[in-house]
C-alpha cells in the first residue's frame, strides 16, 4: 500500500470516529430550571427544562423556533452537542424531581436520549420525565417516560406532518 493510500485511509478512520463521537451526543438548545412547569397535567410543579435542538416540522406559530428555523437563527449559536453524562449531571444538580423534555421536537433524538435517561435516573432517584412532543414520531417503549404531552400540529400550522399516534402514562 502507497504512502498516499495510508493516508487517505487514516483520514477515512479518523473521519468515522469523529462521526460516530457526534452521534453519540445530544444536540441540546438549552437546560433551564428549576422553575415551575406551566402548563399541562404538571402545571405548577418544579422541574428542569430540556429544550431539544430541531424540529420535523415548521409551524407558523411556533414561540420556540430558535430551537430549529436554522433561516432565522444561528444554528451553531443555538444548538451545542452535548454528552449524555453531561446532560445529566446538569440537570441532576439543578435538583428539580420533574424534567420535562422539550423542543424543537425531542422525539428526533431517542437515541441520544436512550443514553440519557439511565445515567440520569442512576443518579437521580426517583425523578419523573416528562416529553413534549408534536406526536409525529412514534417514541420507543424504552425510553421509559413517565408521561408525553403530545401538542398536535393544527390545519392552520403550516404543518404538513400530523399526529400519528396516541400516547398514555407510565405513571402519573
Ligand atoms: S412542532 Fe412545536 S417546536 Fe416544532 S415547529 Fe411546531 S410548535 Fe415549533
Amino acid at each position: 500500500m502507497s504512502q498516499a493510500d495510508r493516508l487517505a485511509l487514516k483520514r477515512a478512520d479518523d473521519e468515522a470516529r469523529q462521526a460516530s463521537k457526534r452521534a453519540m451526543l445530544l444536540n441540546v438548545n438549552e437546560v433551564f430550571g428549576p422553575t415551575v412547569q406551566g402548563e399541562g397535567p404538571h402545571a405548577g410543579r418544579r422541574a428542569t427544562f430540556l429544550r431539544m435542538a430541531g424540529c420535523n416540522l415548521a409551524c407558523s406559530w411556533c414561540d420556540t423556533a430558535y430551537s430549529w428555523d436554522w433561516s432565522r437563527y444561528e444554528r451553531d449559536r443555538e444548538t451545542h452537542p452535548t454528552s449524555p453524562v453531561d446532560v445529566a449531571e446538569d440537570i441532576a444538580r439543578r435538583g428539580a424531581d420533574l424534567l420535562v423534555i422539550t423542543g424543537g421536537e425531542p422525539m428526533l433524538q431517542q437515541p441520544g436520549l436512550a443514553r440519557l435517561l439511565p445515567i440520569l435516573r442512576s443518579g437521580w432517584g426517583s425523578g419523573q420525565v416528562d416529553v413534549e412532543t408534536n406526536g409525529t414520531i412514534v417514541p420507543n417503549e424504552r425510553l421509559g417516560i413517565d408521561l408525553y404531552v403530545v401538542s398536535a400540529p393544527c390545519s392552520s400550522s403550516s404543518s404538513r406532518r400530523r399526529t400519528t399516534w396516541t400516547r398514555r402514562t407510565r405513571s402519573s
